[in-house]
C-alpha cells in the first residue's frame, strides 16, 4: 500500500547483516531524500516517470550530476569571451550554445558573425584544427571523470602531432569531491546517494571509498535502465531501514571496484588536480582540472590572456540551489513563467540533462 507520512517504510527483506538479525527501529519517520549525481540518470529517471511510481516517503532530488549545469558562469564568460578573438573557431558541445553568460551565449556570438561549431567529440575539434591551419581552434572542455580522459588522449595527440592551433579552456570536474562539498554544508539533508554509472566506469566503487568513509551515507552505484534504478532506490531503501549504510554497486555489469586505471593514468598525465568554482556550490577543494604545466601551451585562457571574471549568476535563477538538493524546479519563481526551454534563464534549463529541463519536458 501506499506509504504514509509518519509510517515506517515498509521493505519486504532486509540485507543479511551479521551485526544485527533483529530488526532494528527505523530512525526516519520523515521523508528519504535520495539524490542522483548524474545528468543521464536524471533524464532517465524523468523520461520513465519514475517519481510517479514511486511511494510518497521517497523524495529524489537531482545533484550536481549534469556537466552543463554545474559549469559556473565565469567559465560560461570565459567560452563567450574565446568566441570573441580574432581568427578563433570555438568547438563545444551543443548543450552550452545557449547557456547565458553575463552579456550573451555562445549561439548568440555565432549568430553575429562569430564562428562556433557544435562538435560531438573532442576529436572532431582536433580535426578542425588539423583542417583550418591558418585558424586558432579553442574547445570547450566541459564534463566529469567520463569525458575527462578522452580529453586528455586528445592533448597527447596534439602534442605528439605538434598541432599548435588547437586549445582549451579546461571546466572538467571530478564527482566525489562534490559529494564532499554537499555533506559539509550543514542546510543539505540527503539520505542516500545514487552514484553515477558512467562516471563509476572509470574511478569503480574505491572512487567513492573515502567520501563514504568519512560521511557514512547509503550510497549505490545505478545504471540507467528503469530497473537499474528502482533497484539501485530500493537497495538505498533499505539500507536506511537497516540503519547501517554501505557502499554498493548495482552496476556490476559495467563498474568494477577498480574502474579503469589506464584513464585515470592518462588524466593524472595530462591535468594537475585542482580547486573549483561549481555553479551554486563555489568553490570545492581539488574537484576540478588544470592542464600540467608541460602542456600549458594548449591553455586557450593563456594563450589568449583572458582571465576569468568572478559573475553573479542569473537574476532569480536556482541551478545553484537545485543542485545542492535545497530547491526543486518548481520552487523557482521563474520556472515555466520567465523560464522555458525555449527562453531559458538557467542552464538548469538549457541542457536536455538539467533539472528544470526534464521536470519541463515530462512533467508538465
Ligand atoms: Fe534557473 Fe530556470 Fe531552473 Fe529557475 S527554472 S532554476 S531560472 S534554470
Amino acid at each position: 500500500g501506499a506509504w504514509m507520512e509518519g509510517e515506517p517504510l515498509k521493505v519486504e527483506s532486509l540485507p543479511d547483516n551479521p551485526k544485527d538479525h533483529v530488526q532494528k527501529p527505523v530512525r526516519k519517520k520523515r521523508r528519504l531524500r535520495l539524490m542522483e549525481v548524474c545528468g543521464t540518470h536524471t533524464m532517465s529517471i524523468f523520461r520513465h516517470g519514475i517519481p510517479s511510481v514511486l511511494p510518497r516517503g521517497i523524495e529524489l532530488l537531482s545533484g550536481p550530476g549534469c556537466p552543463v549545469c554545474v559549469t559556473a558562469q565565469q567559465d560560461i564568460d570565459a567560452f563567450v569571451e574565446l568566441a570573441l578573438q580574432k581568427n578563433v573557431i570555438v568547438t563545444t558541445f551543443g548543450d552550452l550554445m545557449r547557456v547565458p553568460g553575463r552579456s550573451s551565449s555562445l549561439q548568440q556570438e555565432k549568430a553575429g558573425g562569430r564562428e562556433v561549431r557544435i562538435v560531438y567529440s573532442v576529436f572532431d575539434a582536433l580535426k578542425t584544427a588539423q583542417q583550418n591551419p591558418d585558424r586558432e581552434i579553442v574547445f570547450c572542455a566541459v564534463g566529469f571523470e567520463t569525458t575527462i580522459p578522452t580529453v586528455a588522449a586528445a592533448i597527447l595527440m596534439a602534442d605528439e602531432q605538434q598541432i599548435e592551433n588547437f586549445s582549451i579552456h579546461c571546466a572538467h570536474k571530478i564527482t566525489p569531491p562534490a559529494l564532499a562539498a554537499l555533506m559539509e554544508t550543514p542546510e543539505v539533508s540527503i539520505d542516500g546517494f545514487l552514484l553515477p554509472g558512467h562516471v563509476s566506469v572509470i574511478t569503480g566503487t574505491d572512487g567513492y571509498k573515502e567520501v563514504f568513509q568519512r560521511y557514512q551515507v547509503p550510497s549505490v552505484i545505478a545504471g540507467f535502465e528503469p530497473v537499474d534504478i528502482l533497484r539501485g532506490i530500493y537497495m538505498l531503501v533499505l539500507q536506511n531501514h537497516s540503519g547501517y549504510p554501505l557502499l554498493e554497486n548495482a552496476y556490476e555489469r559495467a563498474v568494477s571496484k577498480e574502474g579503469n586505471p589506464k584513464a585515470r593514468q592518462m588524466m593524472a598525465q595530462v591535468f594537475d588536480t585542482v580547486d573549483a568554482v561549481w555553479r551554486g556550490i563555489g568553490t570545492i577543494p581539488l574537484s576540478g582540472m588544470v592542464l600540467k604545466e608541460k602542456y600549458i601551451h594548449f591553455d586557450a585562457l593563456k594563450k589568449f590572456d583572458i582571465s576569468p571574471v568572478e559573475t553573479p549568476e542569473p537574476a532569480g535563477c536556482a541551478c545553484g540551489e537545485i543542485l545542492m538538493g535545497l530547491k526543486t524546479p518548481l520552487q523557482c519563481a521563474l520556472y515555466g513563467k520567465k523560464c522555458t526551454p525555449v527562453h531559458p534563464v538557467g542552464p538548469c534549463m538549457v541542457s536536455s540533462e538539467g533539472a528544470c529541463a526534464a521536470h519541463y519536458k515530462y512533467m508538465v
